[in-house]
């Protein structure tokens, strides 16, 4: 099968209780298809501007990654400055320059038009509408979002949310989206919208996958220092939609081991800042955590 993502590909400026970085390498896309490439070559649709280094995108192509669908325009790549305190649940959004991401107008490459799962990462609402609307007849499709969008774009934001399968969203976003402040109720109103499921990401605390007749409950993996939540959510995602393009099957067994896996992929995220736990990892790492995992819930 084959994945295809939109997301942001940026500069971050993060600082967390473990120290401040400039301008390093992020984004929703950047860190899901990292996360993905563990499991299958996912091709990412988004835009950066000149000032974003090549080294970066050699690094993706090295990895599988299909970039066919990345455009380097004139202006400045997205900026994003995100600052956390002791509670790596909490995070407050400094500033958001969407700079290239304004005028963005993607043209998928007809191999991307046949994808058979989408990931509509973290982004313009309209934006991820857009790549809907040119995939041919894909088997699964999902979005996940950002306070910002839902403040500024509520209306684009449910119109793409009743036309997916899976909507991924941490708890303080759903909470924002629903107005409810029970994440099973608020779950569930979701599921009402469109989606067949919903996952909630909760952090430290792990997520919840909720269909119309199951739940699952996954953990996360307890570490004991959290260096840069920055990507958790979009690994996470990358993790669980690159696990299932892998094993091409949406049954309920595969979806829990899809979050698993999911779960593994956050793990390693925050334990450095940016990219650079991601970069160094092996499979053989994933593999280990997994089995850990099952471990830590069995009685
Ligand atoms: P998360 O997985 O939720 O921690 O996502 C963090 C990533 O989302 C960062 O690397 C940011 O560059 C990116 N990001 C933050 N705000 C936005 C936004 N409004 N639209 C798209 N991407 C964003």
């Amino acid at each position: 099968m084959s994945l295809i993502v939109i997301g942001s590909l940026a500069f971050d400026t993060i600082e967390t209780p473990y120290g401040r970085r400039e301008r390093i390498i992020g984004g929703s896309c950047t860190y899901f298809s990292l996360a993905a490439s563990f499991f299958t070559q996912p091709k990412i649709v988004g835009v950066v501007g000149k000032d974003f280094p090549v080294e970066m995108i050699s690094l993706l192509e090295n990895r599988g990654i299909d970039v066919q669908g990345l455009k380097i325009a004139s202006g400045k790549t997205f900026h994003w400055e995100g600052h956390y305190g002791n509670d790596p649940n909490q995070r407050s959004t400094i500033r958001t320059e969407l700079n290239v991401f304004k005028d963005f107008r993607p043209q998928l490459p007809p191999d991307y038009q046949t994808a058979d799962l989408v990931f509509l990462a973290n982004i313009d609402p309209d934006l991820q509408e857009d790549i809907l609307f040119q995939v041919k007849k894909p088997k699964l499709v999902a979005m996940d979002t950002m306070n910002l969008w839902i403040q500024s774009k509520p209306q684009p934001l449910l119109k793409v949310l009743a036309k997916v399968d899976i909507f991924f969203a941490n708890e303080e976003e759903i909470r924002m989206l629903t107005e409810e402040p029970n994440l099973i109720k608020a779950g569930k109103m979701i599921l009402s919208k469109g989606p067949i499921l919903v996952v909630i990401k909760k952090g430290e605390h792990g997520a919840l996958v909720l269909g119309k007749d199951f739940i699952f409950v996954v953990l996360a993996h307890p570490c004991e220092e959290v260096i840069d939540p920055t990507g958790a959510g979009d690994s996470f995602a990358g993790g669980f939609m690159g696990y299932l393009d892998k094993v091409k099957s949406f049954k309920e067994s595969e979806i829990r081991k899809a979050a698993v896996f999911g779960s593994v992929l956050a793990s390693f995220t925050i334990e450095d800042f940016g990219m650079e736990r991601l970069k160094s990892l092996s499979f053989k790492e994933i593999e280990k955590r997994y089995l850990q995992f099952k471990k830590l819930v069995s009685f």
